[in-house]
């Protein structure tokens, strides 16, 4: 970018000695608070002279392994502010999902980048630059790291693609890719709550404490429950990963920990026959032949007052 403001001042009859002239005043001006390159995109504004705005993508273009990538989205999911353990200190992860009107996508912000989507809410534009994606188990990611920038609602954008609204179905007429569905059902089986080692970064299982991503690790606890629902018209399994499980059981996650070794019996009996409002999205099982919802949120029913 530097170069080609560089050649648009050249072209306006300076000569690459005046620029460097104007450069070095300009620095001197401000007292060498700004860099040469920040003096010489002062010295364009001056003249007028703009660089051209970075390259933008869509989102259906961005491919696993690109780095460096600007494009502008619009927030249609918020999810949980996750903070885990590093070998040197501690990790923050903020994910959301994000689309514009060529696809949607998964958005991943560690660290700092999390502080920028700190106040976003659903339904914002944001202008993400220097961002790169990876494949994230089968699907293509967008993360941000330390050398990212998101801008909330840049002026002037405005990306026309509605956000979703839940919408409640019978389990009857749940089809396989249904996300954002809602449904009113009991519990009717409860399978024991299964634990697991991960990496704290990737989330990948970790044996014997080692990530085949990231090698030694303090692994992180997690667990998974798999449940049996029921709404009068038809049954579904329903898969609830750890903060999901917390929040069917009304656990922390030490309490969860607590019982790795214990009993789920007062749980498991607690559980059973209650009734919940699920939102989750259906994905096919093929090797047994059947629909399951990955759980995103659940809430106890409110009991009726009749
Ligand atoms: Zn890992």
């Amino acid at each position: 970018m530097t170069e080609e403001i560089r050649l648009k001042l050249q072209a306006t009859g300076l000569t690459d000695a005046q620029i460097e002239e104007k450069v070095q005043a300009k620095v001197q001006e401000l007292s060498g608070l700004i860099s040469a390159e920040g003096a010489l995109h002062i010295i364009a504004n001056e003249v007028g002279v703009t660089a051209s705005e970075p390259e933008k993508m869509t989102i259906k273009s961005i491919e696993a392994g690109a780095m460096d990538i600007n494009f502008d989205a619009k927030v249609l999911d918020i999810y949980e502010k996750r903070t885990f353990k590093r070998k040197d200190g501690t990790g923050t992860v903020q994910t959301l999902f994000i689309g514009d009107t060529s696809g949607k996508i998964r958005f991943v912000c560690w660290d700092t980048a999390t502080a920028m989507v700190s106040t976003v809410q659903v339904g914002d534009t944001i202008r993400v630059s220097g961002a790169y994606a990876k494949d994230g188990r089968g699907n293509v990611e967008v993360h941000c790291g330390a050398r990212a920038n998101i801008e909330r609602n840049p002026e002037g954008v405005s990306i026309d693609i509605p956000v979703s609204v839940i919408e409640r179905i019978d389990i009857k007429d749940a089809m396989p890719g249904d996300s954002k569905v809602e449904f009113l059902a009991s519990i009717v089986q409860f399978y024991d709550t299964r634990f697991f080692d991960q990496c704290p970064e990737c989330r990948k299982r970790v044996t014997d404490g080692n990530c085949e991503v990231h090698g030694t690790v303090e692994p992180a606890v997690s667990y998974v429950t798999n449940v049996v629902l029921d709404d009068g018209t038809g049954t579904m399994r329903a898969v609830f990963w750890k903060s999901q499980t917390n929040q069917l059981c009304g656990k922390s996650e030490e309490e969860m920990v607590s019982l790795r070794e214990g009993s789920f019996e007062d749980v498991r009996l607690s559980l059973l026959g209650e009734q919940v409002v699920i939102v989750g999205v259906v994905k096919e099982n093929s090797m047994f032949n059947r629909n399951e919802l990955v759980v995103n949120r659940v809430q106890r029913a409110e009991p009726t007052t009749e």
